[in-house]
């Protein structure tokens, strides 16, 4: 890779001091990744301040054929984000919000705004901007765009593709691309926004972006249910969504191994309900309206699951805080999985019908090959989108477990291709998942991503090795 002094001069003039970081301590954030997986190496992090500075980099590099790996708030976790050896190219100061139109009910916002500042910035206007993660206090916009993110409320908002409305991008010859419409209908040719939309930065770098808002809620209902029969997960979510009108903002699966593990690690949080349940569902509802009648509807929605069978238990949040608790049941599971020791981890999809078969046949399976392993499958259910993650057996060494990695991943990702799903439902390829998706994509799928991939960048300079 030609990445001469003279280049690196060049970059150093074209973006000023502040945009450029070579020593080795300054560099060392942006070259480790979020799980430890990968360590990066870079001759050179550059953060431009403006797109005409993105665009005046990437010519420089284009030039000399020199290779470029964006990265935003470096918390993918399939690293994506990591250079070896290629030009790192931070957002990190092109992070201005550059307007707000709460008529449009849209933002314009710069690459490296940081996810919470944005749904700050709509909240301000009385509007909701609903991307939500855990990772949203340092996640960038664009690596959401880029990765195109899920989260926590794709089952009432969708995907970060479903928020985007218009992007601004710089090729990899160093042109921009002024994509950034507004508008809510466009239909003039090829919609060029949806290539950039999850490419993880191999066909340019996104600098700006339209983003939906959306009316924000008034009033907004959590609760905890406890679940005997998995099959009673996917009653209790069709009824929820048709008795809400569709208002379900949030419906997580907690299987009782992963509570016990955040009762077990984390600080401060206790078991809201009296008797031991295999699993629970973490369930939130959104309305614009403000009053009790909303609050009214949901108590009886879940009094009559009660009734029914459907839910075995429930405690429904009486205060925000009581809401934030039951939250960091949810969310503290990575964490405590963590503290337990080694995880193998899936992040897979499958038709929302099909969880619970291939919940069945997952544990069943991974359990078999590989006696003592503790699955603890939670997340996105409402998705159709489990973690499927595995705990190390209890007294097993944790290296000889993660040695398991390849063959464990092989034996779920079988059974998720033969139900029609994804090996990576929200987190994207990267380099974790490169060869599974060779494995599991048709030829033809991946003849048109190379196609794609030569089209707009015929000398490989985006993000080389990624993907595909
Ligand atoms: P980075 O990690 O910096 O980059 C990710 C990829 O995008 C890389 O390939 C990079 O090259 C590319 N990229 C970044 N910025 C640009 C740009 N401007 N132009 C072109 N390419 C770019 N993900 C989910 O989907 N749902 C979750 O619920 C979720 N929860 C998480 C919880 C935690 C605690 C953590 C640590 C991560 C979680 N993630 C989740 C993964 C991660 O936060 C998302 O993938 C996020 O969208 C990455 O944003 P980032 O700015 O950190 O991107
Ligand atoms: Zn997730």
């Amino acid at each position: 890779m030609p990445v001469t002094p003279e280049l690196l001069e060049r970059i150093a003039r074209a973006v000023g001091p502040l945009g450029v970081i070579g020593d080795p301590e300054g560099m060392a954030p942006y070259l480790r990744e979020e799980r430890g997986l990968y360590r990066g190496a870079s001759p050179l992090v550059v953060r431009p301040s403006t797109t005409a500075e993105v665009a005046e980099v990437v010519r420089l590099c284009a030039e000399v054929r020199a290779t470029i790996v964006p990265q935003g708030g470096n918390t993918g976790l399939v690293g994506g984000g990591v250079p070896f050896g290629d030009i790192l190219l931070s957002t990190r100061r092109l992070n201005r919000i550059r307007s707000i139109d709460p008529v449009d009910y849209t933002a314009t916002v710069e690459a490296g705004c940081i996810l919470s500042d944005i749904q700050d910035a709509a909240d301000r206007v009385d509007r909701l901007f609903p991307l939500s993660l855990a990772a949203e206090g340092s996640c960038h916009i664009g690596g959401n765009i880029s990765t195109n993110a899920g989260g926590l409320a794709v089952l009432r908002y969708g995907n970060t593709r479903d928020l985007v409305l218009g992007l601004e991008v710089v090729l990899p010859d160093g042109r921009v691309w002024n994509g950034l419409r507004a508008l809510a209908k466009d239909n003039t040719g090829y919609a060029l926004k949806h290539l950039f939309i999850g490419a993880e930065g191999t066909l340019g770098i996104v600098t700006a972006a339209v983003m939906k808002l959306f009316p924000k809620s008034r009033s907004v209902e959590t609760a905890l249910c406890a679940v005997d029969r998995l099959d009673d997960v996917l009653k209790l979510l069709s009824h929820a969504r048709a008795a809400t009108g569709d208002r379900v903002s949030a419906f997580e699966l907690l299987p009782r191994f992963g509570l016990e593990l955040v009762l077990r690690h984390l600080p401060s949080v206790s078991d809201p309900l009296s008797r031991v349940h295999p699993w629970y569902v973490l369930i939130e509802v959104s309305s614009p309206a403000s009053g009790g009648e909303w609050r009214a509807g949901f108590v009886s929605l879940l009094s009559e699951a009660l009734e029914n069978g459907v839910i075995a238990d429930a405690v429904i949040a009486e205060s925000l805080e009581q809401a934030n608790a039951l939250w960091r049941l949810r969310e503290g599971i990575p964490e405590a999985q963590k503290r337990e020791g080694g995880s193998i981890k899936h992040d897979v999809s499958v038709p929302v019908s099909r969880v619970p078969a291939f919940l069945k046949a997952a544990t069943g399976a991974v359990t078999a090959a590989l006696p003592g392993v503790r699955p603890c499958p939670f997340g996105h259910v409402g998705d159709g989108n489990i973690h499927f993650n595995l705990t190390q057996p209890e007294g097993a060494g944790k290296e000889a477990f993660l040695a398991q990695w390849e063959r464990l991943n092989r034996i779920v990702h079988d059974i998720v291709a033969d139900m029609g799903g994804s090996v990576s439902a929200e987190h994207g390829v990267g380099l974790l998942k490169k060869e599974e998706i060779r494995r599991y994509k048709t030829e033809v799928e991946l003849d048109l991503m190379r196609r794609i991939k030569i089209a707009l960048d015929p000398d490989g300079i985006m993000n080389p090795g990624k993907l595909a």
